[in-house]
């Protein structure tokens, strides 16, 4: 204690001194005038204030306004009548946050009898000291859903860890988030809200067995504590369940029917952390992975899982580099007519010129760069460069080229692709019919109805379409044939093995044979074999696409095989002789190769016109 200041504990023996320093309750120590004479650490750590700051003061310094003057006013009274009072009381931290404890004064007598000091103890309130349960209730229940709030929510969960860690058995604890929540509170009203909060928490506590806890962490936030789980997988069946309670809508008012889903984020003790705060958040952002999957569903926490996702910040700050820095390429594969093997085309392929990892595949990069709202500022170098590319060869003297591109299904969603493509075709100086979009069947099918909207306005400015990996989509037949699309490219899982895999072949001969009573030409994917460009010619597909022929190569590369030869049949594969020549029926949209290519197609100019 600091010297020269006035001392509560002068006369107390040295074993007075250590229970006073470590008892759990806080102790505080007045003169009769209520100026603090000493405080206990609990004290201190209790209000938030030190040691040194509380000497001196009044204990008005932690009090809330939870209390009128009357309360204030009966306690003194007590005091100086009976020396001692007791009571619950609220107070004030020193960061403002309330809190209750139970709180005993009792005058300390002098030899005389007469009150010397004043010793107040601070308890945490328990069952024995109450007469009023509203207490317990306003301490660790939550009002609006009448469920055990965070507090005790944690109280219980620190058991469950301790039980689990004795007995061997799991905890689950689960953050379930509701879906759209916010939108519903601003359409119809908080008080709304509040009712169906309270509605969704009567109805989820149902899933749930005598020894779990439902909690309410705030908003619209549920907690699920599982204490006794055998395996994660029983804490999955309990979210499911969850998450089909709320499939029923809830009807709150007459003529209202509401529907809520939710996210529910699931953590495993001792798997997935060792202490409260990290499984709370880890539960957390098991949840927001949910959300960010597509909501209503729940997600499990793993280590592994948290590794990924910090690997994926990584990539994503990454690419956004890249793209600044412009670090993409593109490839370009050929396509062949599969009579003759003559270059018809190329499919661009974009690659990562990784400053650390060298040329990166689309595989290790797309998927993050869709899942971050990178595909589409992407996607858009991948259309402007490849326009530029084929001015470029053109201006090389190259005979005009199919250029193909990939667009991915956000691409399609946005609205200003179609002014975009218009755009860099007029500023290369690119023939339309010469400028071919890729779309994969799953994106098309993904929302049909717009899809035909995007593709005839794509039509309209007079590139060619094709549906990329198709028969790996389950496209309805009724769209196919609404779809303005020149070409099917069969997608290469159908010709493995082509022809001694009689499933494979019999598929692959039945999408070929599909395309063509559509009206549309096919190319074949992903060939390798001689056997497969025999059987292909048979079934008359129309052009073919694989490492056969060549890799995908850049530019420069291209240039030097569409120079240099005149068919990319490997040696051994003569040309076939045929009636129809597949470029016959292509042909319609490829100009002859001596034709002077145009610079823009009718579609464009008038549609540049319109707008
Ligand atoms: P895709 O559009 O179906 O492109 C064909 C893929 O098959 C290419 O892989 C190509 O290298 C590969 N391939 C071609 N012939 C053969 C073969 O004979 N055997 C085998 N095993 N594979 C062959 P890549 O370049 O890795 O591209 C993969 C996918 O990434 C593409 O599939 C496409 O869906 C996507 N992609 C590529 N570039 C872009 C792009 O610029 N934008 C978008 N949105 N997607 C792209
Ligand atoms: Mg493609
Ligand atoms: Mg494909």
């Amino acid at each position: 204690m600091a010297q020269g200041k006035p001392s509560g504990r002068d006369g107390l023996g040295a074993r007075e001194c250590a229970m006073f320093a470590a008892a759990s309750d806080g102790i505080v120590l007045t003169d009769l005038q209520g100026a603090i004479l000493d405080a206990n650490p609990a004290f201190c750590s209790m209000t938030g204030y030190s040691h040194d700051e509380l000497l001196g003061k009044n204990p008005r310094l932690i009090k809330s306004d939870r209390h009128d003057a009357e309360f204030y006013r009966r306690m003194w009274q007590a005091l100086v009548r009976e020396r001692r009072w007791q009571g619950e009381i609220w107070d004030r931290r020193r960061n403002g946050e309330l809190f209750a404890r139970w709180l005993t004064i009792d005058a300390v007598l002098d030899e005389r009898g007469s009150p010397a000091h004043y010793v107040g103890v601070f308890s945490e309130l328990c069952v024995a000291h109450r007469k009023d349960a509203e207490v317990e209730r306003a301490v660790h229940i939550d009002p609006l859903t009448g469920l055990p709030n965070r507090l005790l929510l944690r109280d219980r969960l620190r058991q469950a860890m301790l039980l689990g860690r004795r007995a061997g058995h799991k905890v689950a604890l689960l953050h379930l988030d509701l879906d759209g929540f916010k939108a519903l509170n601003e359409r119809y009203g908080h008080a709304f809200g509040d009712r169906l909060l309270a509605a969704v928490a009567e109805r989820l506590r149902t899933a749930l067995r005598s020894t779990d806890t439902a909690a309410r962490e705030g908003g619209d936030e549920l907690l699920f504590l599982l204490p006794e789980t055998a395996a994660a997988s029983d804490a999955g069946l309990v979210a499911r369940k969850l998450l089909e309670l709320l499939v029923e809508p809830f009807q709150l008012e007459a003529s209202r029917d509401v529907r809520v889903s939710a996210s529910i984020g699931i953590v495993m003790y001792p798997d997935d952390a060792e202490d409260i705060d990290e499984l709370l958040a880890h539960a957390e952002a098991a949840m927001q992975r949910a959300k960010g999957a597509g909501r209503n569903r729940y997600h499990f926490y793993s280590r592994s899982l948290q590794a990924r996702a910090s690997q994926e910040l990584e990539l994503e700050a990454e690419l956004r580099r890249a793209l600044e820095q412009e670090q993409f390429l593109l490839y370009y594969q050929p396509q062949v007519d599969a009579r003759r093997g003559q270059l018809t085309g190329v499919e661009a392929l974009v690659r990562w010129n990784h400053p650390r990892q060298g040329v990166l595949p689309p595989a290790r990069f797309l998927k993050v760069a869709e899942d971050v709202g990178l595909i589409v500022p992407l996607g858009e170098w991948v259309v402007r460069t490849a326009c530029r590319q084929a001015r470029r060869w053109r201006d090389q003297g190259l005979p005009p080229l199919r250029v193909a591109v990939n667009l991915a299904a956000a691409q399609f969603d946005d609205l200003r692709l179609v002014d975009r493509v218009a755009g860099w075709l007029i500023e290369s100086g690119v023939d339309p019919r010469q400028f071919e979009v890729e779309i994969t069947e799953g994106s098309a099918m993904r929302s049909p109805e717009r899809t035909v909207e995007r593709l005839m306005e794509l039509k309209a400015i007079g590139v060619r379409v094709a549906i990329d990996d198709f028969g790996t989509g389950y496209s309805s037949l009724g769209y196919l044939k609404r779809f303005p699309v020149d070409t099917l490219k069969v997608d290469r899982t159908f010709l493995r093995d082509v022809p001694d895999d009689e499933e494979n072949a019999t598929l692959c001969a039945a999408v070929i044979g599909l395309a063509r009573s559509l009206g549309m030409s096919v190319i074949a994917e992903g060939v390798e074999t001689a056997a497969q460009v025999e059987f292909l010619r048979e079934k008359e597909c129309d052009e073919l696409q694989g490492f056969l022929f060549s890799r995908p190569v850049p530019p420069d590369e291209l240039a030097r095989l569409a120079r240099t030869r005149t068919t990319l049949l490997p040696e051994g594969l003569a040309p076939a002789r045929s009636k129809t020549p597949a470029r016959q029926r292509r042909g319609a949209s490829i100009p002859p190769r001596s034709a002077p290519a145009r610079t823009t197609s009718p579609g464009i100019s008038s549609r540049r016109k319109d707008r």
